[in-house]
């Protein structure tokens, strides 16, 4: 069988074992004599799997019984604009500014005319580091990115408000336990840390539920989806499933906890090699921001005919994926939960030794 290490930002790698159990069960699934992607979604052998998967979020996340696990569509792109839609309430919205996808989640606000304040943001330093963050307590709600993928920054601590706080953590999802005492909406897209592309997971307090518009088209309200346990419509069985799958898999390496323990250590072993290259790798995020699940570097000078020789190099090993976004060139290097240690460790290896021939 040939596999590679898929360091690429999303979509993304997902667990081999997970990968195995799909095509095992893919022709009959559970004994139906079908596959679960030709099941109705008002099965019951549909409803128990997305069921499963929604009590194994609660359960691994620790997610407090009032707040409502929702499996939408359109992608975190769709919540950049379901959010203010839902949640405005003729105040003033706060957001901060760690990156693309936060300029992108303040556009929507934009075009939908609400009032907002950019709090913070670390634009003008190419967004290297996380921002200090100082919401108001009287926003109508407070938006992080907690993970800015392209430029490999993560805050260490979500901010504290007295308003609503909304995570936008599609890159970081399931990589570490969350204070839900100061957040009132999550959402991610599922394609990085959580399953393939097609399902957004979105996590509210129910309490934010009845807040949107009288004008608010139905399939766009939380309360809708809430309402209805996410069957409203037919929702993407086929990425639920394997949604369903990958929490199997992270309560049997031990839970997030466990995982977490393990991101902290394959994130360690690249920024070492990076800090320990005597300048030859820069790493693009200011120590204190720097994020577990993208490591984005350079290489000296941003030298850009040796960072292409290196991607090179690493395909030619079976590493792909490294080519840095284009806004700020160079490598990165996506470690989600499903990259096994031993893919950091042959990239480490390889950094080492082209160092060595090439300095
Ligand atoms: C990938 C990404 C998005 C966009 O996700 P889509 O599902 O493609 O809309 C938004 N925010 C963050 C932090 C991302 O990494």
């Amino acid at each position: 069988m040939h596999r590679v290490y898929n360091f690429g930002a999303g979509p993304s790698t997902i667990a081999l074992e997970v990968l195995e159990q799909v095509q095992e069960e893919l022709i009959d699934f559970r004994g139906s004599g079908m596959s679960i992607m030709e099941a109705s979604h008002r099965s019951k052998l549909y409803d128990d799997v997305h069921n499963e998967a929604i009590s194994l979020i609660r359960e691994l996340y620790k997610v407090p019984q009032d707040y409502s696990i929702l499996f939408l569509q359109g992608g975190a792109s769709m919540q950049f604009a379901m959010v203010p839609m839902n949640l405005s309430n003729g105040g003033v919205a706060e957001y901060a500014d760690t990156g693309s996808w936060s300029t992108k989640a303040i556009k929507e606000a934009k075009i939908q005319g609400i009032e907002h304040r950019i709090v913070a943001s670390s634009k003008d330093s190419s967004y290297d580091h996380i921002p200090e963050v100082l919401f108001s307590d009287e926003a109508d709600f407070c938006h992080i990115t907690s993970n800015n993928t392209i430029y490999g920054t993560q805050y260490k601590e979500y901010p504290e408000t007295a308003a609503p706080l909304v995570v936008d953590a599609s890159s970081d999802i399931f990589s570490y336990q969350v204070d839900w005492n100061r957040v009132d909406l999550l959402y991610a897209g599922a394609q990085k840390n959580a399953g393939p592309s097609g399902v957004t997971i979105v996590i509210i307090n129910n309490a934010l539920l009845e807040r949107a518009k009288k004008n608010t088209p139905s399939m766009l309200k939380y309360k809708t989806h809430a309402d209805a346990n996410s069957l409203y419509n037919t929702p993407p069985t086929f990425g639920i499933y394997i949604l369903n799958l990958i929490l199997h898999w992270i309560k049997s390496k031990g839970g997030i906890e466990e995982i977490d323990k393990l991101n902290q250590i394959k994130a360690k072993l690249l920024y070492d090699a990076i800090d320990n290259s005597e300048g030859f790798y820069v790493a693009h995020a200011k120590e204190g921001s720097r994020s577990l699940m993208n490591v984005s570097f350079n290489i000296k000078d941003k030298d850009e005919m040796l960072e292409a020789k290196l991607i090179d190099e690493a395909t030619k090993s079976g590493m792909i994926g490294l080519k840095g976004h284009r806004s700020i060139g160079g490598l990165r290097a996506s470690i989600y939960n499903a990259m096994p240690i031993e893919g950091v460790e042959a990239l480490v290896e390889l950094m080492k030794k082209f160092q060595m021939e090439n300095s």
